[in-house]
């Protein structure tokens, strides 16, 4: 059936869609990847959502992304919706920073929404706050990275300061939507933003914000590893080691005395 709403023909660029996602929200998870990110950390694990463009590896054997309306997109979530019943799951939009193309994603968020559809999003909040309010009154979860404290070196290993993006948190950590739940991740980079100091840092401004369900510390990991070489892109942190789970248990003792922390 044809469905009419306002911006279902926005056009956005997807990188991809991924089906029975366990990781991006409750239940199953229809994951709409959009291409484009303002930051460069130089830990991403998805190097082919970083540029806007849609672009091919060197060897011209794989593409990423694709041109789809916000109604193209809809059809694919909308044959997920069986799973969502019985796994209490839904469609997460995520990135590249979903933030990046925000007229299309609040169109598909506003629409997964009016159809009853359960919604997430994974973004880094780096946008103005204009651009996030209309999203958030329709979602039922944001999970929000918040990569570094201290801004210099949020700079230094992102490519920009982090001003506006614990800004763009405290607004909604103290905002007032009944049915919103809003989670903070720290992707947990050795060396980088594992200290005492820093996660003492992050555990009190978390403490603060009254609508931050709870803090989620996730290890670094090279699962982007073998795509930075196929799009011919140098990967400064290819020799990290992923963090031992001892080492993921003291950090959470760290920032567990002010927010509920899971690893
Ligand atoms: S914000 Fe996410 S998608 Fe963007 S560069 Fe960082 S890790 Fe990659």
């Amino acid at each position: 059936m044809r469905q009419e709403y306002e911006g279902r023909d926005l056009t956005g660029t997807v990188l991809r869609i991924e089906k029975s996602s366990i990781y991006d929200g409750d239940g199953l998870r229809t994951v709409v990847f959009m291409k484009g990110c303002p930051l460069r950390c130089k830990w991403c694990s998805t190097p082919e959502g970083m540029n806007e463009k849609i672009e091919t590896t060197k060897d011209g054997k794989i593409t990423y992304g694709s041109i789809m309306t916000v109604e193209e997109v809809m059809e694919e979530v909308r044959k997920d919706i069986p799973f969502y019943f019985h796994s209490g799951g839904g469609m997460t939009v995520s990135g590249g920073e979903m933030l990046f193309q925000p007229e299309f994603v609040t169109a598909l968020v506003k629409e997964a929404c009016k159809e009853g559809i359960n919604t997430a999003v994974e973004t880094s909040f780096y946008s103005s706050w204009r651009r996030i309010e209309p999203i958030l009154s329709c979602l039922n979860t944001a999970f929000v990275d918040l990569k570094l404290m201290d801004s210099s070196k949020h700079r230094e290993f992102t490519g920009v300061r982090n001003e506006i993006i614990l800004n763009n948190i405290k607004k909604a950590g103290n905002i007032d939507l009944p049915n919103f739940k809003l989670i903070i991740r720290r992707p947990l980079i050795p060396g980088v933003n594992d200290s005492e100091e820093e996660l003492e840092s992050l555990g009190q401004f978390l403490e603060k914000l009254p609508r931050v369900h709870h803090l989620q510390l996730l290890p670094y990991h090279r699962y982007g590893t073998d795509t930075y070489r196929k799009l011919g892109i140098d990967y400064e942190l290819k020799d990290m080691q992923t963090p031992s789970d001892q080492h993921m248990e003291w950090c959470r003792s760290i920032t567990n005395k002010y927010i509920k922390t899971i690893v």
